[in-house]
């Protein structure tokens, strides 16, 4: 393609992915819902739905970004155990405990003041981590399930993501990504195509005042391996059960494992 970023170097994806998030983490949640007209929820939901988070879990999202993935993951154990004990907090709940990992701090402190719109409290049940998906700071097999929404594909080495995700994860544990992924329907397939290059980098332009960033966010959906590959990698990672359910005909896909 014409946008320029086919040439990037490894070595400088990272700092590039950094302020492309910098850009835009305070108007990172408008954003999302105006690019993908309020379907990121539904998309969102669904992996909870497929996590299906239980009460005393230890659960880690990675590339948590502000919030979005790890909000869900708490309201739904709520919703659990308050059904089992009339609303009140069981002792599983209280060991629930839910880490959110982002490489930038920026969006790290936006999801923070969400969670204390919310009325969430720190020591009770969620933690904020700066750290690299490559590189985590967490112990081996201390995390009952893994999510990452949206994140991986801005990985350097998708490899190694993988590996420290079966590194983190106990026995039995989860792992789930969800991410743009491909679509493979002939029409639907060009349609997207002319929504993607010209529409999304175009709204970036005029609500986030940033073509480029969005443009290297297209860019960066074409670049990811398809739906078979990226469940090979998984599985060459060590997952077994590994399959994936397309949304939309592909243009989001949900990917999952087992560490067994
Ligand atoms: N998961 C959130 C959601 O779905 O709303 C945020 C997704 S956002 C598109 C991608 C996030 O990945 C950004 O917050 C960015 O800072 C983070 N990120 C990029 N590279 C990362 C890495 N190597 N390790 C951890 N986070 C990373």
């Amino acid at each position: 393609t014409s946008f320029g970023f086919k040439q990037v170097r490894e070595d400088e994806k990272s700092k590039l992915v950094g302020n492309v998030f910098s850009s835009v983490a305070s108007s990172y949640d408008v954003m999302n819902d105006l690019m993908s007209a309020g379907l990121h929820r539904l998309w969102k939901d669904r992996l909870i739905s497929k996590l299906n988070p239980f009460p005393g879990m230890k659960h880690l999202d990675v590339a948590g970004g502000t919030g979005d993935v790890a909000f869900r993951v708490v309201e739904r154990i709520k919703s659990v155990s308050h059904r089992a004990a009339q609303g009140t907090l069981t002792d599983m709940e209280e060991d629930t405990h839910i880490y959110v990992c982002d490489i930038n701090p920026n969006m790290l402190e936006v999801g923070k003041k969400r969670a204390a719109e919310k009325g969430y409290n720190e020591e009770q049940c969620l933690s904020w981590v700066q750290g690299d998906a490559e590189a985590l700071s967490f112990e081996d097999g201390s995390m009952d399930g893994y999510t990452i929404a949206f994140g991986i594909r801005n990985v350097t080495h998708i490899e190694k993501a993988l590996s420290e995700a079966y590194r983190i994860l106990k026995k039995g544990g989860r792992f789930l990504c969800l991410e743009l992924s491909h679509v493979d329907v002939p029409i639907f397939k060009d349609i997207y195509d002319v929504y993607s290059f010209s529409v999304i980098p175009a709204v970036g332009e005029l609500v986030a005042g940033d073509r480029q960033s969005y443009q290297y966010l297209v860019e960066s959906i074409r670049r990811f391996p398809k739906q078979e590959k990226f469940a090979q990698m998984i599985q060459e990672a060590g997952f077994e059960a590994v399959e994936y359910e397309n949304l939309v005909g592909g243009v989001v896909a949900i990917h999952s494992g087992v560490k067994l």
